[in-house]
């Protein structure tokens, strides 16, 4: 568990129901000298800049309200089908440190901040499926997770129960909690719906020890897996981003053997798989932070078809197939499998 230096909570917060709950958890965690009132934590977070990897050793925490705009439309290629999707905002940055996070590029601080104001975004949603009127063949999907873990923190959050509540009287309106984390203290204490679905990031051991740095083992994850399969809940499972080795093959096909061990690959409600991929400015901060980071191998990696620097073409189709093949040898539903953030969602070979 990250520890924290500063916890800085905005005026506002504890007007809020939920808000005051948090504080109280999250107060339990500092001495009162590291507490801090502050009036907007924009006037903080990101007015400066503080290095990335001061989260190592200087992390502090905002508890805040977030202004503006609650869901945004995903890209194309974000989930399998034609879905609408939809992510939003519930945190910004990670306890985690993978050297491939985007996050490394797209703040200017590496301090976490969690919004408290998960009423409105529940709000914003049900404005949302009253505007589709999503149905059992044309669901809608609300993603979590896009600039946080969904799990990391949820013990101190609290607000999983929210979401369960809404989901619930919204069956064709779908959930996504994505997680690296083995944290399911929360998810346990409530029923499994069809409609909200935990999708968990996996790579091979080796590739986790050697890249998600201060995430849970491949075995604790599994282990969590497992134990939600064993409650009834849904699952999805993201093996992505993958990073070329030249044992790919070997490696995954291991990966899919050790989740088998635990629970079928059949069981997934899909199952996506993505190399791994840099905006520009990313793959700029990455060189600077993990310069002997594998993946960086100059001659691997260049400007795709969305301008972003991923493996060379010939090499990407390897990576891709040689995944999905793993998957279908070792029993997972073709039609259950897509490919993430490729201009193919589906293999095309
Ligand atoms: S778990 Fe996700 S959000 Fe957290 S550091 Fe890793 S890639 Fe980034």
């Amino acid at each position: 568990m990250a520890t924290f230096s500063k916890l800085l909570i905005e005026k506002g917060v504890t007007k809020n129901t939920h808000g005051q709950k948090i504080v109280e958890n999250f107060k339990k965690m500092f001495s009162v000298e590291n507490i801090f009132e502050i009036e907007n934590y924009e006037d903080i977070f990101q007015s400066f800049y503080k290095p990335y990897l001061e989260k190592r050793n200087n992390l502090n925490i905002f508890l805040a309200q977030k202004k503006g705009q609650l869901l945004k439309e995903t890209p194309d290629a974000y989930g399998g089908g034609k879905i609408k999707r939809y992510y939003f905002i519930h945190a910004y940055n990670c306890i985690y440190e993978c050297n491939y996070c985007y996050l490394q590029g797209f703040f200017k601080s590496p301090d976490i901040v969690l919004f408290i104001n998960h009423e409105e975004i529940l709000n914003e949603m049900e404005k949302i499926i009253k505007q589709y009127s999503p149905t059992k063949d044309n669901p809608i999907w609300f993603h979590a997770g896009e600039f946080s873990d969904s799990l990391a923190l949820s013990h101190l959050t609290q607000e999983l129960p929210l979401y369960f509540n809404f989901f619930k009287s919204h069956p064709h309106a779908y959930l996504e909690l994505r997680t690296k984390s083995s944290n399911i203290s929360e998810l346990l204490k409530l029923a499994p719906l069809d409609n909200v679905v935990t999708s968990f990031s996996l790579s091979p051991k080796q590739q986790i020890l050697a890249n998600d740095f201060r995430t849970p083992t491949l075995a604790a994850r599994l282990s969590a897996m497992n134990s939600l399969k064993q409650k009834g809940f849904p699952l999805g499972l993201h093996l992505d981003p993958v990073i070329y080795s030249p044992q790919l093959k070997e490696e995954y096909t291991q990966l899919c053997r050790e989740i088998t061990d635990h629970l079928p690959l059949c069981y997934f409600n899909y199952i996506s798989i993505g190399v791994v991929r840099f905006t520009k400015e990313v793959y700029e901060k990455v060189k600077e932070h993990y310069p002997s980071a594998s993946f960086l191998n100059q001659d691997l990696m260049t400007k795709s078809f969305d301008n972003k620097y991923r493996a060379i073409m010939p090499l990407r189709k390897h990576i891709l197939n040689t995944v999905y093949q793993s998957c279908l040898e070792n029993g997972a539903k073709k039609e259950s499998i897509y490919f993430c953030m490729e201009e193919e969602s589906t293999p095309s070979y």
